[in-house]
Parts: structure tokens; sequence; C-alpha cells
């Protein structure tokens, strides 16, 4: 993989002087939380859009909040760094963002000071899928009773990384994990739609769920379609009355499932209700539909 010329780490600096301590918390209890966020090229206009950037700053200060950070970096820092970030490695593509706000010092694992911020942005990755195949793990998504699920917490993601390495050992793309109470959760990274006689149904933000940005971002253009939307619990049993169903989140945008746990679903991967989401989708992520401006903020190249 190739990697851009700078890094962001309290300032800018060369990728590879972009390192941390083996003292730090954040390396020893994984003491951080982070956003993971999209820069879209249009091609056409040659413009870099930043999408949603308001939205996924104010997840980030919310999660240094709930993790009691003393010192923790403000929204506009942020979004200061990761501009500049983008103007000094000239992207002119689509790009993938990581912000993380971690705990850079030594210490006991109840210190909450001080707080680095880096960021990397990097050219995307392909991560557009025409269907996956899902699992349903045999791994429970963590509880918000022992964890907060709507922090995005480093330490959460072992979960969704052991229920996708057992996914990928047995064969399947990906995994869906169930609440501990047995009801659908959502993906390792994304969050789960299905839609059932014209209606889409997701797990309600009671379900240990992240709440997504992108889930939200959906639910409203799924209403603005006229499409009915649901948020409330999904048993098992239930996602084999869906006539489609698809995974929603940052890097993987609208993505449909085409079977889980083998049973494979009646629209294929080309359900309509997620195929006019994805168009809509896409064309407002390039700003070539010019509605909800509030959505991007363009890079200004240098
Ligand atoms: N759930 C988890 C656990 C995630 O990591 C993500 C990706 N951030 C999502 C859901 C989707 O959230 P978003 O739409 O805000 O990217």
């Amino acid at each position: 993989m190739s990697t851009p010329k700078y890094a962001w780490l309290d300032g800018l600096v060369p990728w590879e002087d972009a390192t941390c301590h083996i003292s730090s918390l954040a390396f020893k209890y994984g003491a951080a939380v982070f956003e993971g966020i999209r820069a879209y090229w249009n091609a056409d206009t040659q413009k870099l859009y930043l999408w949603q950037l308001d939205e996924h700053l104010d997840r980030l200060v919310y999660s240094q909040h709930m993790m009691r950070y003393e010192e923790p970096i403000a929204k506009e820092d942020v979004a200061a760094a990761v501009i500049k970030l983008l103007q000094a490695n000239a992207f002119r593509e689509n790009v993938h963002i990581t912000t993380t706000a971690f705990l850079s010092g030594p210490g006991q694992p109840f210190i909450c000071a001080p707080v680095s911020l880096a960021v990397t942005a990097m050219a995307r990755g392909d991560y557009r899928t025409d269907g996956v195949s899902v699992q349903v793990s045999s791994w429970r998504r963590s509880s918000d009773s022992a964890l907060p699920q709507r922090v995005k917490a480093n330490g959460n993601y072992l979960n969704g990384r052991l229920a996708s390495i057992q996914a990928r050992a047995d064969g399947y793309d990906t995994a869906l994990l169930l609440t501990q109470a047995g009801k659908v959760s959502e993906g390792p990274a994304m969050c789960f739609f299905m839609v059932r006689d014209g209606v889409a149904i997701t797990p309600d933000k009671q379900s240990d769920i992240l709440e997504s940005i992108t889930r939200d971002t959906v639910i409203k253009l799924l209403q603005e379609n006229g499409t009915p939307v649901e948020e409330r619990p999904i048993d098992r049993s239930e996602l084999g009355l869906a006539d489609e169903a698809f995974f929603c989140g940052t890097a993987w945008e609208i993505a449909p499932v085409k079977s889980i746990d083998r049973l494979a679903l009646p629209a294929g991967t080309s359900g309509p209700v997620m195929q006019a989401l994805r168009e809509r989708f896409d064309a407002l992520t390039l700003g070539t539909d010019t509605a909800h401006s509030e959505w991007r903020r363009e890079v200004p190249l240098t």
C-alpha cells in the first residue's frame, strides 16, 4: 500500500515520524477514541468534499467527554488539522481519514491526560461491494452496560474484529452481531437495515449499536424517498422475512447483503430500496445532487 507524504501528530509530520510510545496509555490500555471520515473527489468539478465532518467531530467530542479526557481536543482544532493534512498531501481522489484522540503519556489506567491528536488520510481503498455473505456471529455485541457502545472507542473494536475473523474463517464475507439478549445489533463496523413488505427496519438505539451518522442519513433519505422506516428490535428469525437487506457506514457506504447464514435474500444484491438509496447517496457525496449542502464541506485546494 502506498503511503502519503504526511500524517498529523499534534502537528504536520512526515508519515514515518507519526509514532506513539509503547508506554502510552493508548498502547497499553487502548485509551483512545477515533472517527473514520470520508472525503470525496468529484473529478468533473475538480472539488474535494469532506462528508459530514461536523457530525463526526461532534461524536469525537462526545467520545472524549464519555472517556473523561481532561484536556479534550476541540472540534475546531481537529477540523483544521484534517484540512491542513488533506492540503499537504494534495489529494485529488477519494480519501479515508482517521482522527484519533489518544492518551499519549504513561501512567495508571485511571489517568486521563495528556491527550494527543493523530490524523491519517489515505487514498481510499475500494470498499465498494456488490453484495456480502453474512454470518450471524456466535460472538455477541458488547453490551452498553460493560463498555459504552455509543462511544467510538478503539477498545470496542476487538469485539467486531473477533466476529469478522470468525466469519472469514468460516467462509463468509462479514458478520452480523446479536445483542446479549439475542436481538439483531449491527455489523463489525456498520449498521444494518432490512426491508420487509416495503418498510425499512433497523435496530433501535437501545440495541447496543453505535449511533451511526450514516444510519441517521439513510433514515432521512429513505423518508425523503417515501419509504417508511421503523427503528425497533429485530428478532433473529425475522431476518428470514427480509426481501432485501444492506449495511451502511462511513467506510462501507451502502452495501447490499446477498445472504444471511447462507439463506439467500429474495431481492439478491440489487434490491430496489438499496439501489435508489445508493444512487442518491453517491450523488450527494459528490455534490452532483446539491441538496443537503450542510453535509459537504469543500476543501480549499492549494
Ligand atoms: N458501527 C460501528 C461499530 C462502526 O464502527 C461504524 C463505523 N463508524 C458504524 C457502525 C457506522 O457508523 P458511521 O455511519 O457513523 O460511520
